[in-house]
C-alpha cells in the first residue's frame, strides 16, 4: 500500500482514469460484439423464414390449400437449428426434434408473430437451460393466419466465442492497467523523491546551516525550486557576513570618538588644567559627537532607503550652485592637506530633484575624493551637458581603487581599508539617492592614478515646468 501524499495521488489518479477509460471501451466493445454475432444469426434466420412464404404459394396451388407441414419441415430445416411450426395460439404441431413440448409456448417471439412481426426471443429454454435465440414468422393461408414458423438456434457456441474474447480484452486491459502503474509509480517518483531530499535539506537550513547545499541534477520546477533554496542559502551567508563586518567595522567606528570624548571627559573633571587645555578638550569633545551624529545618520538615511522611507521633495536645483556651496563647506578640509577643488561648468546646469539629498550626494563624493588624494593635489569638479542629461564628474588623482575592489565599491558596508574611516555606506546611499532622482552614478577609477565618480541626472530644461522633464519616482511620503 502506498503511503498518502504526492505519490499515491498521482497513481491513484492515473489508476482511476485509465481503469474507467478501459472499463467503457470494454463494455462497449462487447457489446458490440455481442450484439454483431447476435444479429447475423438472428439476419440468417429472417431470411430462411421468409423463404416460408414461397413454399406457402407453391403449396397451396398444389394441394387445394391443405398445407403438407412434414414436407414444409424437411424442406426449410436449417442445420444446427431445430425448427418447429406451431397453430396461431403458439401450440407446436410438429418439430424437427424428437422432443414435443405439450404446453403451449409463451416466449415473446410468438407473441410478437400473433401480431404480424418476425418475432425474435433470446433466454434460456425451459427444459435445458440451453442459452437459445428463437425467431417465429406467422403464415397466411388464403389471407388467414394459418400457423406460425419457428426455429430455435442454440447460443452456446457463440456464447463460448464472446467469452474467450472478454477474456483476451479483460487480460489486455490488465496488462494495460499493470503498464499504468509502474509509469506513473516512475513518475511520481521522480518527483517525491527529489522532494524528499529538497525538504530534508531545507530543515537543516531551517535549523541554522547554510553551508549545506542541495545536489542533484534535477529538471524543470525542481531544479528551479533547488537552485533558488541554494540560492537563498548563499545570500544568507553573504549577509550575515556583511552585517558581521558592519557589527565591527561600526563597532570600531563608535568606539574610537568614545575613547576619547571618555578620555577628554574624565580629564576635565579630574581638574587641574588650564583654561587653554580644557578648551581643546572641549572642541574635542564636540568634533566627535558630531562625528558620532554623523555617523548614526548616514546608519538612519540607509535604512530608510531600505525600507522605501525616504522623505524627497522636488525642487529645481542648480548644480553649479549646489556644487560650489559643497566646495565652500568642504574648503577648510581641503585645505588642511593642500589639496585644490576646482569648478569648471557649463551655464544653469538644471536638475529637479531635492537639494539637500543632492548635496548629500556631492558632498559625499567630494569628502571622498579629498579623503583618498594625496596632498598638494588637486580636485575637479566639471559639469557638462550631455543629450538631455546633465552629468558632473568628480574627479581625482589620488590612491585609485583596483579592479578588484571597483566591482564592491558601491555594495553597502564595503571599505577597501576598514581603518581609514567611514562606514562603508556613502556610496551605497549616493547611488540609491541618484536613483530617486532616475540618474545613474559610475565608477572609473585606476589604483594608484586616481578615481572619477559620474553622475548623471535628467536635465529640467528652462521652458519645461519640472512635471513635463520626467516623471518622478513614486516614493511613499514623497513631495514635489
Ligand atoms: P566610506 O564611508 O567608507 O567612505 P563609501 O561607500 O563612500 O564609504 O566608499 C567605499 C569605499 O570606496 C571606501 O572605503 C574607499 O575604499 C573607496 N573609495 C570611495 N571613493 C574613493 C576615491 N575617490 N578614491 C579611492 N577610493 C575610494
Amino acid at each position: 500500500m502506498i503511503k498518502k501524499g504526492i505519490r499515491r495521488q498521482i497513481v491513484m489518479h492515473y489508476f482511476i482514469v485509465v481503469f474507467s477509460t478501459l472499463l467503457l471501451a470494454e463494455v462497449i466493445f462487447l457489446l458490440a460484439i455481442r450484439s454483431y454475432y447476435y444479429d447475423s444469426i438472428y439476419s440468417h434466420i429472417t431470411n430462411h423464414v421468409k423463404q416460408v412464404e414461397d413454399y406457402q404459394k407453391f403449396s397451396t396451388t398444389m394441394n387445394d390449400g391443405k398445407d403438407d407441414l412434414g414436407s414444409l419441415l424437411t424442406v426449410y430445416k436449417l442445420s444446427f437449428t431445430e425448427m418447429q411450426i406451431l397453430n396461431v395460439q403458439g401450440d407446436v404441431l410438429i418439430n424437427s426434434s424428437e422432443f414435443q413440448p405439450d404446453e403451449s409456448l409463451k416466449t415473446s417471439d410468438i407473441s410478437q408473430a400473433q401480431s404480424g412481426n418476425i418475432g425474435r426471443w433470446v433466454g434460456r429454454q425451459p427444459n435445458t437451460g440451453e442459452n437459445v435465440m428463437a425467431v417465429s414468422k406467422m403464415e397466411q393461408n388464403n389471407g388467414q393466419d394459418a400457423y406460425i414458423v419457428r426455429y430455435v438456434t442454440s447460443l452456446e457456441r457463440v456464447n463460448d466465442k464472446l467469452f474467450n474474447v472478454t477474456m483476451i480484452a479483460t487480460a489486455v486491459a490488465a496488462a494495460v492497467l499493470a503498464l499504468v502503474l509502474a509509469f506513473s509509480l516512475g513518475l511520481a517518483n521522480s518527483i517525491v523523491k527529489p522532494l524528499n531530499t529538497i525538504t530534508a535539506v531545507s530543515a537543516q537550513m531551517a535549523r541554522g546551516k547554510f553551508n549545506i547545499r542541495i545536489k542533484g541534477n534535477y529538471k524543470y520546477e525542481l531544479g528551479e525550486l533547488a537552485s533558488t533554496l541554494n540560492y537563498m542559502a548563499q545570500e544568507i551567508i553573504r549577509s550575515n557576513q556583511v552585517k558581521d563586518d558592519f557589527i565591527s567595522s561600526i563597532s570600531h567606528e563608535l568606539r574610537t570618538p568614545l575613547t576619547s570624548i571618555k578620555g577628554w571627559s574624565e580629564t576635565i573633571n579630574s581638574g587641574g588644567y588650564d583654561p587653554e587645555e580644557t578648551k581643546i578638550g572641549m572642541e574635542i569633545i564636540t568634533k566627535e559627537t558630531e562625528r558620532l551624529i554623523g555617523l548614526v545618520e548616514e546608519i538612519l538615511d540607509f535604512s530608510k532607503l531600505q525600507q522605501n522611507e525616504m522623505k524627497v521633495s522636488f525642487a529645481r536645483v542648480d548644480l553649479k550652485e549646489l556644487l560650489q556651496e559643497i566646495m565652500l563647506n568642504l574648503w577648510t578640509k581641503a585645505e588642511k592637506r593642500s589639496i585644490e577643488l576646482r569648478i569648471d561648468s557649463v551655464d544653469k546646469p538644471i536638475v529637479e530633484g531635492d537639494a539637500n539629498r543632492l548635496k548629500q550626494v556631492f558632498l559625499n563624493l567630494v569628502d571622498n575624493a579629498i579623503k583618498f588624494s594625496h596632498e598638494n593635489s588637486a580636485i575637479d569638479l566639471i559639469v557638462t551637458f550631455e543629450g538631455n542629461n546633465v552629468v558632473v564628474q568628480v574627479h581625482d588623482t589620488g590612491i585609485g581603487i583596483s579592479e578588484d575592489h571597483l566591482v564592491k565599491v558601491k555594495d553597502r558596508f564595503f571599505q577597501v581599508d576598514p581603518l581609514n574611516g567611514g562606514t562603508g555606506l556613502g556610496l551605497a546611499i549616493s547611488q540609491q539617492l541618484v536613483e530617486l532622482h532616475h540618474g545613474i552614478l559610475l565608477i572609473q577609477s585606476e589604483l594608484g592614478v586616481g578615481t572619477t565618480i559620474v553622475v548623471r541626472l535628467p536635465r529640467l530644461l528652462e521652458d519645461a515646468s519640472p512635471a513635463d522633464a520626467m516623471e518622478l519616482p513614486k516614493l511613499p511620503g514623497a513631495s514635489s
